[in-house]
């Protein structure tokens, strides 16, 4: 969408500076903070101005279910940081996953996924998306092998999240895009787990990138939002349209604060990761844990992987605790600066016990196939000091000894 005045944009600009100045609208009162412009329509300055944006002879903005400049403002920000060509703000995480799917699939396509996924994503690819005739293969997203066996004639899409929800398995993006490549399908990666400055799908052979702004690009836990980004006919033609008619718009002002989310962003993924990779540690150390799992340490099985295709550890440990259930309920009652939550990417660090919220609707089976037990605990690492991080998991885990 065209700008009423200069953008402020340069290719030369490192991430950090394009995360501070890149896509801002100034409007004609010269304001240095991005405005929110928090209105549904538009008004024209003649019936023939009307008909021009209509028949897209003119640019301009026409209603905001469509686009709207403070959307526009914070989609062209993460287009600098993602190196995509387009992108599209959506109402959450779920209306990004959902719509970057629904908009290019039709009865008798067929989608690979990997199964280790965010609930509703598993929802959408494995429940919704059959009801309408696209099939879908759910595979152990580890295997290059099981990916390759799982392609059909009607493949169209991949699905996946790499590191996966809440054990952070790695899939192998470049050897999963190339796969999808050579049978014509889409790759399509969720890649809130490393925050957009941990990896980079594209550059990785990735087509199509969602995220849920909700997460670390927000990062305070205040707003839902979503994006989808990706080549420029993609998301100006099969997304636009899809979007357009649906109408999971991105709120302008839940896009603004996600706009001033990205000025921090690098600085708050450092510290999470800085945290995260202490915190792992610590906890490898414990007699109370049984197994850590962070990509970033050196017993990760897929360690390697994660050294080739992310830039630090990321910003979530996941951990078994000794005890079964009881010991973990006993640890997570016990904290004081960790909250218990099933949230994840705030600045406050966040508890979860998988098997009994996020994955309680898997069955037993289904969750141990994951390697989501009673044992098992999430925690996502917020902006606190890490060394009151420790002191609450320290008496937390005296506590889960019973
Ligand atoms: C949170 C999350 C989503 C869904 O995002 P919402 O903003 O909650 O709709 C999707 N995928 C992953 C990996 C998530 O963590």
């Amino acid at each position: 969408m065209a700008a009423k005045n200069k953008t402020d944009r340069s290719t030369a600009w490192q991430p950090a500076t394009r995360l501070v100045h890149e896509g801002t609208l100034r409007s004609q009162f010269g304001e240095t903070s991005e405005a929110i412009f928090l209105n549904s329509g538009y008004v024209y300055e003649s019936a023939e101005q009307a008909e021009a944006r209509f028949k897209g002879d003119e640019d301009g903005y026409v209603y905001s279910r469509y686009a709207n400049p403070t959307v526009s403002m914070f989609e062209t920000r993460m287009c600098a940081l993602e190196g995509a060509e387009a992108a599209r703000g959506t109402a959450s995480g779920m209306a990004a996953v959902a719509a970057s799917l629904l908009c290019h699939l039709k009865a008798g396509d067929h989608v690979v996924s990997g199964r280790a996924l965010f609930g509703s994503c598993r929802y959408i690819v494995e429940d919704l998306l059959p009801r309408y005739g696209v099939t879908s293969t759910l595979v152990d997203g580890r295997d290059l092998a099981a990916w390759e066996a799982a392609v059909t004639p009607n493949t169209r899409a991949f699905f996946f999240e790499s590191p996966t929800n809440p054990v952070l398995e790695l899939v192998d993006i470049e050897g999963v895009a190339k796969i999808a490549k050579g049978c014509g399908a889409l790759t399509v990666v969720d890649n809130v787990f490393a925050t957009p400055l941990g990896q980079r799908p594209m550059a990785l052979g990735a087509d199509i990138v969602v995220y849920s702004a909700t997460k670390h690009i927000d990062g305070q836990g205040r707003c839902l939002g979503g994006v989808v980004l990706g080549p420029a006919e993609f998301i100006d033609e099969s997304l636009h349209t899809f979007l357009k008619h649906t109408g999971p718009s991105l709120s302008p002002f839940n896009a603004w604060v996600m706009l001033k989310g990205l000025e921090t962003l690098p600085l708050r993924v450092a510290r999470h990761n800085e945290t995260a990779a202490r915190i792992a540690e610590f906890l490898a150390e414990r007699s109370e844990v049984e197994r850590v799992f962070y990509p970033g340490r050196t017993d990760h099985p897929q360690h390697d992987l994660a050294k080739r295709q992310m830039t630090g550890g990321g910003p979530i440990v996941a951990f078994e605790i000794k005890g079964g259930k009881k010991a973990a309920f006993r640890f997570l009652n016990a904290l004081s600066i960790f909250k218990i939550s099933n949230n994840l990417g705030d600045a406050k660090s966040l508890a979860t016990h998988p098997a009994t919220t996020t994955h309680q609707r898997l069955s037993e089976e289904a969750r141990s196939e994951l390697g989501i037990f009673d044992t098992t605990i999430r925690l996502s690492i917020g902006l606190e000091d890490a060394g009151d991080l420790e002191a609450d998991l320290d008496q937390a885990l005296a506590a889960a000894r019973g």
